[in-house]
């Protein structure tokens, strides 16, 4: 059986696909005249990512005295994995089509070993949700925090060895997380009505400190969309606002710091691939954690250091998911990569607030 490059989403399994260079028709997704591969050579992959699951075993994630219906603790394998991870394209996911994909996948070379088959009719947890998992990152969040402090309040330039975790994983996740952005509009905003001059970054001697910047140091802060941008400055009911149209001038090499499920494919183990996630959300909640006016400069300084070393690495900027508004904002590190097409004054009709009663 062979499937095709148009029955994946996953970024390394199509580029394995197009690697062996053989054309033909898709048994799954019907896709015909495409890059195909036989099943069997995915396997090697999809064992990796088999890793993260574990048949719901009585004992292990549920207790049979207490719990009669084991399905509430376990689901099908493949319902896990397309919460967990984006693998199949939109053309087969949910269908049915990606299951019989899956396990025809994870079984083509073990049909006759009894032990090493997977069994579809079986349900699956997550290993960590097992009762015996021991989280292996227990103390991560401890080498953030020792991170922080050490360059806080101890080394500011050249912080310790300790912190080695996360500057050696940075390369990897960089690696993986770079985005490429051109042929499309970028928005800034800024209260009351400005000239067309005053919309791009403040000049170094005036800019003040911010989650990716330093004091002295400026920095273009802008958003992909218009409603985010405008989000950003937290205007009032009845405030002007210029909002700024902005094209870049080049090709914009970006790290886009987003939540996303990462490839199951890029690691060894699962444990790296836990590390990495925790590693991504510390600095992502951070970084787009809104300024509080109230709160010392000093507290920016571990986000401001990551986004230098990011910037000594060669990215134009990063990009990341706004705390305020519904889309991303877009960092840049030169304000020569972009021009200011056009400016617009917007007057805000309305707020609205979302709450819980706590
Ligand atoms: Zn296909």
């Amino acid at each position: 059986m062979y499937c095709c490059q148009y029955c994946f989403e996953d970024v390394n399994l199509i580029l394995k696909i197009k690697e062996y260079d053989e054309i033909g028709n898709c048994d799954y997704c019907g896709s015909e005249e495409v890059f195909i591969i036989e099943v069997s050579n995915l396997t090697e992959e999809f064992d990796m990512l088999f890793k993260h699951y574990e048949s719901t075993e009585p004992y292990e994630y549920f207790h049979p005295e207490i719990h009669d219906d084991p399905t509430e603790f376990g689901d099908r394998l493949i319902e896990l994995i397309n919460a967990d991870w984006n693998i199949f394209s939109e053309k087969i996911v949910g269908s049915g089509t990606d299951e019989a994909l899956l396990f025809d996948i994870l079984n083509s070379n073990k049909r006759f070993d009894p032990d090493e088959y997977v069994d579809p009719h079986n349900l699956y947890s997550r290993i960590t949700q097992a009762f015996t998992f021991v989280d292996p990152l227990e103390g991560w969040e401890k080498v953030w925090e020792d991170f922080k402090q050490d360059i806080k309040h101890s080394n500011r330039f050249f912080p310790e060895v300790k912190n080695d975790v996360f500057i050696t994983r940075l390369d990897a996740i960089l690696e993986f997380r770079t985005v490429y952005i051109e042929n499309m509009d970028l928005y800034r905003a800024r209260l009351d009505i400005q000239p067309i001059s005053k919309m791009k970054a403040p000049p170094a001697d005036l800019a003040t400190a911010g989650r990716a910047n330093p004091r002295g140091i400026s920095y273009l802060y802008c958003a992909l969309d218009e409603p985010t941008c405008i989000a950003e400055i937290r205007p009032w009911k009845g405030a002007k606002v210029t909002v700024a149209h902005i094209r870049p001038k080049k090709k914009l090499k970006l790290v886009g710091l987003f939540r996303a499920p990462i490839s199951p494919f890029e690691f060894e183990s699962p444990y790296e691939i836990l590390e990495i996630d925790k590693i991504l959300s510390s600095f992502i909640q951070e970084l787009s954690t809104p300024v509080d006016p109230a709160k010392s400069e000093i507290e920016y300084v571990p986000t401001q250091y990551i986004t230098e070393l990011i910037k000594s690495k060669g990215y134009d900027g990063i990009l990341f998911a706004s705390a305020m508004g519904p889309g991303n904002n877009l960092v840049l590190f030169d304000e020569n990569d972009v021009e200011i097409k056009a400016i617009d004054t917007i007057l805000v009709n309305n707020i609205i607030y979302n709450y819980n009663h706590e």
